[in-house]
């Protein structure tokens, strides 16, 4: 099957709810921005070895970069509105591979409701994924890194961790729980919209949870106290610590989280559930305390 007749039998049905995409019959689409908005756009790239395992599932591979994109969306408080995709897969392209990502592609656009605007597919010899996903969020209201001030508290959503664990037992060949996290992380869409007028700054956690409250700290000119027994932590994850104390680290340096970590106001409150985990300072840098007392720490996060 060729290119033209690929991307009319799995990417069109993908496109056609968007009129904007022009059923991917042209050669680019054309966006409509209501009046008293902005879009928000975010790229990620993945590839085979490096971000995903050999042999794993189309449709988890698409689900996974479609949600990491989804999580940079909802760190800015934007609702999701379309994307563009491109796919580079080695000559012969299998049509078994490229059914398989359209149907997790097509499972999450229904989830996330957000639709296929345009892309392109080419070979390369190695397996290459990049989407660039667009929302749209009302003027002047996009959470940024930059808010946070000395007095507010540090929260994140959901539990950490459970992505870094994951991967190690996915190597071994295990399926779980953990698992399960690191292939399929949780977008936090609908809490970013909800931290709109709330939060003073929103980053999502990819590259560990230091690693990312640094750059926070850093944009925001503040220092971030973090508590090491305030971390939420899975049950999961907790059994698996437990059993492996020098695992403990994953849950502070680790990638993949993709939870939300954003700052309040002393005496706000979060609009839904979420972790009181730390306190922004005056100065620089993020420190990790365990009652009170400094831990050193080796690694921040993940670094590409
Ligand atoms: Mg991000």
């Amino acid at each position: 099957m060729n290119e033209f007749a690929l991307i009319r039998k799995y990417f069109a049905p993908l496109a056609e709810a968007f009129p904007g995409s022009l059923n991917l019959s042209d050669d680019a689409a054309i966006l409509d921005i209501p009046e008293g908005s902005q879009l928000v756009i975010t790229k990620d790239a993945i590839s085979e070895k490096v971000h995903f395992l050999p042999g794993t599932d189309p449709a988890l591979i698409a689900k996974k970069l479609l949600r990491t994109n989804l999580s940079d969306l909802a760190s800015m408080g934007a609702t999701p509105l379309c994307y563009f995709l491109a796919v580079a897969l080695p000559k012969p392209i299998s049509e078994d591979f490229i059914a398989r990502f359209a149907e997790g592609l097509a499972e999450d656009q229904k989830q996330f409701s957000i639709h296929l605007a345009g892309g392109d597919t080419i070979t390369s010899a190695t397996p290459v994924f990049s989407l660039t996903a667009h929302g749209l969020i009302p003027k002047g209201k996009a959470l940024r890194r930059s808010g946070a001030k000395a007095g507010d508290g540090i929260y994140v959503t959901g539990t950490l961790g459970d992505a870094a664990l994951g991967l190690l037992d996915a190597r071994e060949g295990k399926k779980n729980a953990l698992t399960e996290r690191y292939h399929l992380p949780q977008p936090r869409v609908n809490q970013g919209v909800e931290l709109r007028n709330v939060a003073s700054s929103c980053i999502d956690i990819s590259d560990g949870l230091l690693q990312d409250a640094g750059h926070v700290a850093k944009a925001s000119n503040v220092a971030m106290d973090i508590h090491l027994e305030q971390l939420p932590l899975s049950q999961e994850a907790r059994e698996k610590i437990a059993a492996q104390p020098e695992l403990l680290p994953l849950i502070y340096s680790g990638g993949d989280d993709y939870e939300l970590l954003f700052t309040l106001p002393e005496d706000a409150t979060p609009p839904f559930p979420a972790t009181l985990i730390g306190r922004v300072g005056k100065g620089e840098g993020v420190r990790l305390l365990e009652h009170g007392k400094e831990i050193p720490v080796q690694r921040l996060g993940y670094s590409h």
